[in-house]
């Protein structure tokens, strides 16, 4: 079917009165300074992540109001107020204070999404200590390194995931002072060198005095994969809640008596800024689905549930798309009004099916870990271009650069300024939810910035009216159902076994999930190419990496293409998986 190329917003689409509609005149009026007064800070004059989130609606009228609702497939509803999970956030903090885990020491938490993982994230906000959610489906080995990278003190996880996925490791992690316990079903543990997480909230006291952190204090630190070496740790400040509270209106629109659903996991960047702070930041209902994908669970859900905002990713709207119609029309969703997605480039067919099939189009927004929060989105404000990723929201400004040289360090730039032309995407520096810093490694954290702005890594364009339009990675980085994958995690883990001397990872596209992860490896002499091996290096990878991160498919070939300096061509492997020309080859070793 012939559709045209612009989705102009209707009455339909804006059900409800959206909280901005004139783009051009709020990007003129805002500022970070106004953004920020929506906050009510601490009493010293202080910005803190948890306090902004709990506490300023636990002291308002919101007091009873439900703030976070969790739902599983065989367990009763549990509902959090504003007021209860200030005080379970207060008692947490206080278990840590106890624990002698303070400002600025680190916790990590490896959960599934259960309650417990989110008071601990925001109770650990307000005592300033630094969190990092981590995704459970990793496997032990990313999450050592993680751990380990982030001399975490403190580790919060359940029975099951540490029996099978920490306590091997454990070793490898001596920062590690405290590893407390979840029980199953809340259960008490009675894992060795372990503190039962129940018995120490029993104990404490729930009222605690927010700690006073100011606005550049560290809040988080998400993990993030790059092209080589070890995951990256970009540490965020609390300061950057005025990013989430911002975004939550201009491109969520959230108004305090929406029910939201963001489907994000917070081991990755946007189940915590939009799956736990934003959300509570506007004073919403926010719900947990604890289960994974299933199409009909989340019908069902939408409607249940009466979610009139729903954040989605794209690899979860194709999935809905190839389940069909019919169990979408089993349901209605008369509540539902305002439907976002993130984390991969969303088919103009995925607008267009939330069009159609949900009777609302589907606002496609680019954000990265780096980032913290939203900056480019499709809003309320302006009609849809399919397949865009939208507008710079109010206090962002994007541009697109060319580099002036290959491999200037610093880099240097130039801004693009005619449209249609492809290039990096870049972003002004100095928003409020902007990274400030990788750990421990301060060249590459440089190596991201030129003449005040900040280089994405990701490949765009600007069309004449001013729309982003996402065009690739600048790396070799994977993005497989939106969860970034870096290759050498993977082929690290592949080198492990013994039959392997050497892998190079790609990502191959797939329909559904964006791109899956694809080794190649070469062996050893002495084993043999055939099904037996690859199934056993497949378990390999699965058991070490987990599966949202291990290779679906793994080829043999007798050499890798190298450079002659040795590294992996990665994108000779992609161009003759995918029957492309092999570009510039004139590095490759010779008999590669
Ligand atoms: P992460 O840091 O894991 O959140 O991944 C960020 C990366 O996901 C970005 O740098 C992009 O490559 C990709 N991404 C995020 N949102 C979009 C989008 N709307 N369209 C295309 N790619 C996106």
């Amino acid at each position: 079917m012939e559709r045209p190329s612009v989705i102009r917003k209707t009455a339909v689409d804006l059900r409800v009165p959206p909280r901005w509609s004139d783009y051009e005149g709020e990007r003129r009026a805002f500022s970070w300074d106004l953004a920020r007064r929506a906050l009510q800070g601490l009493p010293q004059g202080g910005l803190n992540m948890g306090f902004e989130a709990v506490d300023r609606h636990a002291n308002s009228e919101l007091r009873a109001h439900c703030a976070l609702r969790f739902v599983a497939r065989n367990l009763p509803a549990v509902e959090l107020s504003y007021g209860e999970l200030a005080r379970q956030t207060n008692r947490f903090a206080n278990v840590l204070q106890t624990l002698g885990v303070g400002k600025g020491d680190r916790m990590f938490v490896l959960a599934g999404r259960i309650p417990e993982l989110y008071v601990a994230v925001l109770g650990a906000l307000k005592n300033g200590t630094v969190v990092t959610p981590l995704f459970s489906a990793f496997g032990p080995e990313p999450i050592a390194t993680r751990v380990k990278l982030g001399s975490a003190q403190l580790l919060v996880t359940t029975e099951a995931l540490y029996q099978r996925k920490v306590k091997a490791v454990r070793g490898q992690i001596p920062t590690l002072r405290h590893v407390l316990l979840v029980g199953e079903g809340g259960a008490s543990t009675h894992e060795p060198d372990t503190l039962d997480l129940q018995r120490l909230m029993a104990a404490a006291s729930d009222e605690f005095t927010t700690v006073d952190t100011l606005a550049d204090d560290p809040a988080l630190l998400h993990f993030t994969s790059g092209t080589t070496g070890t995951p990256k740790g970009a540490l965020h400040v609390h300061g950057a809640v005025v990013t989430h509270s911002a975004t939550g209106r201009y491109a969520l629109d959230l108004h305090p008596e929406d029910r939201y659903w963001c489907t994000a996991d917070p081991g990755w960047v946007t189940g915590t800024s939009y799956g736990i702070i934003a959300p509570l930041l506007h004073g919403v209902t926010s719900l947990i689905d604890r289960e994974e994908f299933d199409a009909e669970r989340w019908y069902a859900l939408l409607e249940q549930e009466r979610i009139s905002v729903w954040y989605t990713a794209p690899t979860a709207i194709r999935m809905l798309m190839k389940a069909g119609l019919e169990p979408l029309q089993r349901h209605s969703y008369p509540a539902l009004r305002f439907v976002a997605s993130v984390g991969e480039p969303l088919n103009p067919q995925a607008v267009w099916w939330g069009k159609e099939a949900l009777g609302l189009p589907i606002h496609d927004n680019w954000w990265q870990t780096e980032t913290g929060g939203i900056m480019i989105a499709n809003t309320p404000a302006f009609d849809i271009k399919p397949g865009s990723m939208g507008r710079p929201l109010p206090g962002i400004d994007a541009y697109i650069v060319q580099h002036l040289e290959a491999e200037g360090e610093p880099p240097r730039v130039r801004i693009v300024e005619q449209p249609d032309v492809e290039g990096e995407l870049a972003l002004r520096a100095g928003w409020p939810s902007m990274f400030r810093g990788y750990l421990n490694n301060e060249a590459r954290y440089q190596r991201c910035f030129s003449s005040g702005l900040y280089l994405t890594g990701d490949l765009a364009r600007i069309d004449t009216d001013g729309y982003f339009w996402f065009v690739g990675r600048a790396d070799d980085v994977i993005k497989s159902a939106g969860h970034l994958i870096g290759p050498f995690e993977v082929e690290s883990v592949l080198m492990e076994h013994p039959a392997v001397a050497e892998a190079g990872v790609i990502g191959k596209p797939d329909a559904i999930v964006g791109e899956v992860v694809k080794a190649f490896v070469s062996l050893k002499d002495g084993f043999a190419a055939d099904e037996a091996l690859r199934m056993d290096i497949l378990a390999h990878a699965r058991k070490r990496l987990g599966a949202a991160v291990a290779p679906k498919e793994i080829a043999f070939l007798p050499v890798l293409p190298r450079t002659r300096s040795g590294k992996i061509m990665r994108r000779l492997l992609k161009a003759r998986e995918l029957g492309l020309p092999e570009g510039d080859t004139s590095t490759l070793e010779a008999g590669a």
